[in-house]
């Protein structure tokens, strides 16, 4: 029997970011970028006007009031994306709108809240100093500034500056695409009509939601039948499309658990069983040429979203460059006594929230492998050491959250 940390290690092992590629800024979001960013210009690329109004020299518009305004001949306008026709001369304004270029001999912008708006002529009620409503070159990002450093996660927050300096595309770490295959002769396509003795397949759409909030590119194949000859055939075929193959089911001590019988042959997955619950049958190697790394994840559906968590998303997160690849771990108060299996790490799927300012985390229904009712109640797992087999109401525990990085 292995521990949780041994097969961790295994399956890490090797695991590095996916080549990269270039992709189009909107294809870019969620991924992590592999390039470093430079400027090629400043930001922004020519001094603008922050406020729409009027182009004057500072002299022209001094002591400007209500009761003394300044009029000057307007003699040319500037909308934002044109360049005024002349320069500035004296006794004169622009016309200008936020983000046009600054005619030349400009000194300041009067917003055109304090003038009378005039097209001919303007009445500026009030002075101004030299520099007014003026954004200059480069006073947000210099030219040669990194704006993105490779290993970056590409949020909205980080596609902004790569756009304004004129990045279409990014080069990035791709999204792995992830088979999901479920295997079992009892299984039913969600929404096929079931007959005595069959169940829909709840884990192909769990582990495909589960792989795409990951970050990666789902393909569900299946349900599979237990049968070794087609088993065989659908993994040969779903290899082509897959930088990582999971599949669920088929790998106890039953005598129709099909996916180790038909793998094991092979020689190149191993099946352990690993100190944990639920989740203990894991099953981890790689298929075919390229060597793809395999998954196979206990039948039962708690067993096989656990293992997912525990095992698969961390590798997947790896494939995708992030620097953080497991889930955050917090400490919180158990809100109620637990007690868990000797020898074995117990992720217990619980209620996390914060009370009066501090982690309070409550198991969520019942612990059984196969029980999904209180699934959706739970936003993290408990972990409960392998010595600990009880724990009272009150005891500081650690918690992975579910709902976070
Ligand atoms: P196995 O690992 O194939 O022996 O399956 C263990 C248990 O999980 C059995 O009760 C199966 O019916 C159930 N099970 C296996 N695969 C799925 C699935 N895709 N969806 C729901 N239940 C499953
Ligand atoms: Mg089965």
């Amino acid at each position: 029997m292995r521990t949780v940390e041994e097969h961790l290690q295994t399956v890490l092992a090797g695991v590095v970011p996916l080549s990269p590629i270039d992709v189009t800024l909107q294809d870019a979001r969620g991924c992590v970028l592999a390039e470093s960013v430079t400027a090629p210009w400043p930001l922004p690329p020519f001094d603008n006007a922050s406020m729409d109004g009027y182009a004057v020299r500072v002299a022209d518009v001094n002591a400007a009031s209500d009761g003394k305004p300044a009029v000057l001949d307007v003699i040319d306008d500037v909308p934002a994306g044109y360049r005024a026709s002349q320069a500035l001369r004296e006794g004169a304004a622009i016309r200008i709108m936020t983000g046009a270029p600054i005619p030349e001999g400009t000194e300041a912008v009067i917003p055109v809240e304090w003038t009378d708006a005039g097209t001919e002529q303007v009445r500026i009620n009030r002075d101004v100093q030299a520099g007014a409503h003026i954004r200059l070159r480069g006073d947000d990002i210099a030219l040669g500034q990194v704006v993105a450093t490779a290993g970056t996660v590409l949020g909205p927050r980080e596609i902004a500056p790569l756009a304004a300096v004129g990045r279409g595309r990014v080069s990035v770490h791709p999204r792995p695409r992830v088979v999901v295959l479920s295997t079992g002769s009892e299984l039913v396509e969600p929404g096929g009509t079931l007959t005595p003795g069959l169940i829909a397949d709840s884990n192909g759409p769990t582990i495909a939601a589960a792989v795409e909030e990951a970050g990666a590119i789902a393909f569900r194949v299946g349900p599979v039948p237990d049968d070794p000859e087609l088993m065989l055939s659908v993994l040969e075929d779903q290899l082509v499309r897959a930088d990582l193959i999971i599949t669920t089911g088929g790998v106890s001590a039953g005598a129709y658990d099909t996916v180790k019988a038909v793998l094991s042959t092979l020689g190149t997955v191993e099946f352990t069983k690993v100190a944990m619950q639920p989740g203990m049958p894991q099953g981890h190697g790689t298929l075919g040429e390229d060597r793809t790394p395999i998954f196979t994840l206990p039948g039962n559906p708690v067993s096989a979203y656990v293992s997912f968590e525990v095992f698969v998303r961390p590798v997947l997160r790896r494939m995708l460059g992030h620097s953080r690849i497991y889930r955050p771990v917090v400490r919180a108060v158990l809100s109620e006594p637990l007690t868990s299996p000797a020898g074995k790490r117990q992720f217990a799927r619980a209620d996390l929230r914060v009370d009066e300012g501090r982690y309070v985390v409550s198991p969520a229904g019942g612990q059984g492998s196969h029980m999904l009712g209180a699934l959706s109640q739970s936003n993290a797992l408990v972990v409960v050491p392998e010595e600990v087999t009880e724990l009272a109401a009150g005891s500081p525990v650690a918690v992975l959250r579910l709902d976070e990085g």
